[in-house]
């Protein structure tokens, strides 16, 4: 702090021959320390020449987000195709198959962890007799990812990435525009609905574009709602996927139930309310009922997030009480959660079917069923009733 002493200070250093740097005072220091992203070989060194280092550091921030994590075991692994490269590929086409290399599905594969597999496929396609940079011959790559409920800042780190780098996206009713307006400018972005009254690609068409798209060198992303792993279909994705001998991998994404949860201010769980939770669907695999055992599910007592359950949230209410859950549990109703639009309702079990349609609910919406419920911050039924009434 004291002016004086500083600059006798870093005299005495200078003097000695070492170089100093006082702190908040770049005009005393022969050397400033940046902010610095570490990734191995990678490093990015952010300077404000003293001028603000918190505007450094979040800067700093900002690059350690963009950057993969793995970033550093692609520079090695790239440093140790270097020599192969170089024997292999004419001096001019290097910096194309660099390029093709690190935009490519085979980067997108070591970053995904696959090493091992790209290590040999890529050995097996320098060794080709007749080996032609840029000629797509490269099998591409699958990524099943979860888009979380709607809310781009839910998106994990990863599922941006990925959504940065595809070539091929191709998504359902869940992924809202927003979402999608952060994908990579230039990708093809495909429709394949997912609504039953929708123009949707049945799923086996669905599992064979994903298919043909990777087979012709693509990286394509399968962007799903939620989490590509709760009642989303993507095991069957994965299923396909791996059954044509292309490499696959799986983004989680934050799921409805937490989703919507988290929005509404209503936990899961609860130390004194309850002591687990259930995710069940109310639809079935054929358009019927669902296949589960409502004895078994009235009697756990505790939380229940019904997905797609708006269509038959009566049905479902009625099976829990006559299995024996009171009446009176409380109930919320969370439609398009986390996104402008969401709306929630709550109430009591007994006016589930009322309360949807009441509130005029049509979905994409969450039944969560019991005494954490009665924490949402949400509409009660009454109140909605209430209103009704007046106005009419
Ligand atoms: N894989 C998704 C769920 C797909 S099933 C996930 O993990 O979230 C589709 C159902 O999810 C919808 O019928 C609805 O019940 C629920 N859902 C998805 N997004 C939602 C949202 N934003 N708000 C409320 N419910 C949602």
């Amino acid at each position: 702090e004291n002016a004086e002493e500083a600059s006798a200070l870093a005299g005495f250093a200078r003097s000695a021959g070492v170089p100093v740097n006082v702190v908040d005072h770049p005009e005393l220091s022969d050397f400033l320390t940046p902010s610095i992203v570490d990734r191995g070989d990678i490093v990015v060194a952010i300077s404000t020449g003293g001028a603000a280092p918190v505007l450094g550091r979040r800067l700093r921030e900002k690059i350690e987000a963009l950057l993969p994590q793995n970033l550093e075991r692609l520079a090695a692994f790239a440093r140790s195709f270097r020599s192969a490269v170089a024997a292999r590929v004419a001096p001019e086409k290097r910096r194309l198959f660099w390029e093709n290399f690190f935009d490519g599905p085979l980067a997108s594969r070591v970053l995904a962890g696959d090493e091992k597999r790209v290590r040999e496929d890529l050995i097996d396609s320098l060794n080709r007799p007749h080996y032609e940079t840029g000629a797509k011959s490269e099998a591409g790559v699958i990524h099943i990812v979860g888009a979380g409920p709607g809310d781009p800042e839910l998106l994990t780190l990863r599922a941006l990435r990925l959504l940065q780098s595809a070539d091929v996206i191709l998504y359902d009713r869940l992924v809202g525009e927003k979402i999608l307006s952060l994908a990579r400018r230039d990708a093809v972005r495909l429709y394949v609905g997912k609504a039953k009254a929708d123009h949707a690609v049945p799923q086996d068409q669905i599992e064979q574009r994903l298919i043909d798209f990777a087979r012709s060198g693509k990286i394509v992303v399968r962007l799903k709602g939620g989490d590509p792993f709760i009642f989303g279909r993507g095991g069957e994705e994965l299923d396909a996927a791996k059954a044509a001998g292309i490499p696959v991998f799986v983004t989680p994404g934050i799921t409805a139930a937490t989703g919507c949860a988290a929005s509404a201010r209503m936990p899961l769980t609860h130390r004194d309310l309850s002591q687990a939770v259930t995710f069940i669907t109310g639809h079935a695999k054929d358009d019927g009922e669902p296949d589960l055992d409502w004895r078994a599910i009235a009697a756990l007592g505790h939380t229940l997030v019904v997905y797609m359950g708006v269509g038959r949230a009566a049905s479902i209410a009625r099976s829990l009480i006559v299995n024996g859950r009171a009446g009176s549990t409380p109930v919320a109703i969370i439609e398009k959660g986390t996104t402008e639009q969401q709306k929630i309702l709550k109430g009591r079990l007994s006016d589930l079917g009322a309360i949807v349609r009441a509130g005029g609910i049509k979905g994409p919406a969450l039944l969560v069923i019991g005494e954490v419920a009665a924490k949402a911050d949400g509409v009660l039924f009454e109140e909605l009733a209430l209103a009704e009434r007046r106005a009419a």
